[in-house]
């Protein structure tokens, strides 16, 4: 029996966030048929391949706290007849104050949901406003006090920086107030502004200013070091979490173990191959679920992305082979103070977590000029 993670995407949201880019849809009027798509879909591929021992399974957005609880066991009763779900996987909800309910909370904890990622994004109402969120304080606190009573005690909250008006005090105040309510994981994302959105056209017509790089480089500095005071350690370029209370989950995606996604654009990666699914949500409902983009990963791309995902982990690049091709191209990072070994493996320094992206391409092309 093999082992892979399992994803499922649930792609609806009451409405769009300003700054949203991903495969969401507020025709939440669909979450019903899009249910008996997903489970046609799992189905079909518990039936195709050998059956799979899940460690982890995490149900991504969108927003899967809109799901009814009728629909989410559906969708456990599917996953649990056709895979074999560890008895102490990690499984993790997405959720957004301001969509969840006790009953949703309890129908999870029967599925055997431990852990919750809660998009709280800001404490301030009026970061809140600009990013459009649909929640507010209260949404929060609310939100919390049900996680608390109904025993889920394994959450984190998405957090993000570098937003237009944010200061890094009202960073660490998002930060302080998490930890009160006690989410022991915390993500926390540079904001991007992607053509398209709503706040992309509020930056471009003056109503908002980005911060600087310099501003947002500042701002991480301090919230890095600001988390680690709080008992948040940095296990990866973006996440912060109390001893042993570390995603599973994404640490599979940043380890490049395998993965199987499903529903409406989740992508896949089983060996050297990956898959995604359409993103029509018309198509995947109506079963052209088939996989409509497909690659072979060669060796090569498959090392690049390696260093690319370790390097963003704390633990840094641990593949001995992969180390030894790269000996003579990290050697001047190490001199350099940009990296440094942590017993066998190889990490950042936090000097070189502030050029990340020129040290990847730098071991890229050492890796491309090894024939
Ligand atoms: S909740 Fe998340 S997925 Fe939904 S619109 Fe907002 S950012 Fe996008």
């Amino acid at each position: 029996m093999s082992d892979a993670s399992v994803y499922v995407h649930i792609p609806f949201c009451k409405s769009r966030c300003a700054y949203c880019d991903f495969t969401s849809f507020t025709s939440i009027g669909m979450i019903s048929d899009y249910t008996s798509a997903l489970i046609r879909e799992i189905k079909k591929a518990s039936e195709t391949q050998s059956r799979l021992r899940v460690p982890t399974v995490f149900i991504g957005g969108g927003t899967p706290s809109l799901l009814l609880p009728e629909q989410l066991i559906q969708i456990f009763e599917a996953l649990r007849s056709g895979f074999e779900i560890d008895e102490n996987a990690e499984i993790t909800i997405e959720a957004n104050p301001g969509t969840l309910s006790e009953s949703f909370l309890k129908a999870a904890k029967d599925c055997g949901v431990n852990r919750i990622s809660m998009g709280v994004q800001a404490w301030q109402p009026r970061l809140l406003e600009i990013l459009g969120r649909i929640h507010r304080q209260k949404e929060v606190t609310e939100s919390a006090d049900l996680l608390s009573k109904l025993g889920f005690d394994n959450w984190n909250a998405d957090l993000m920086m570098g937003l237009p008006t944010q200061t890094t005090d009202e960073l660490f105040e998002s930060i302080d107030v998490m930890k009160t309510l006690g989410a022991k994981h915390l993500s926390c994302y540079s904001l991007i502004l992607e053509d398209g959105t709503r706040l992309f056209g509020d930056v471009r017509s003056g109503k908002y200013r980005m911060q600087t790089d310099e501003q947002d480089r500042e701002m991480y500095r301090s919230m890095t070091e600001y988390m680690g005071k709080l008992g948040y350690h940095q296990y990866e370029i973006s996440n912060f979490a109390y001893p042993d209370m570390e995603c599973r989950h994404n640490l599979i995606y940043w380890r490049r173990k395998p993965y199987i996604g499903f529903g409406c654009a989740a992508a896949s990666q089983v060996g050297n191959r990956r898959y995604k699914n359409t993103a029509s949500l018309a198509d995947y409902i109506s079963g052209v679920s088939a996989h409509c983009e497909e690659e072979t990963i060669s060796v090569r791309e498959a090392e690049k992305e390696t260093v690319m995902l370790s390097l963003r982990l704390r633990e840094g690049i641990t593949d001995e082979k992969l180390l030894k091709k790269l000996a003579p191209y990290t050697k001047p990072l190490t001199d350099g103070g940009f990296m440094e070994h942590s017993g066998k493996a190889l990490r950042l320094t936090k000097t070189g977590m502030d050029v990340m992206d020129e040290i990847i391409v730098r071991l890229w092309e050492g890796l491309d000029a090894i024939s």
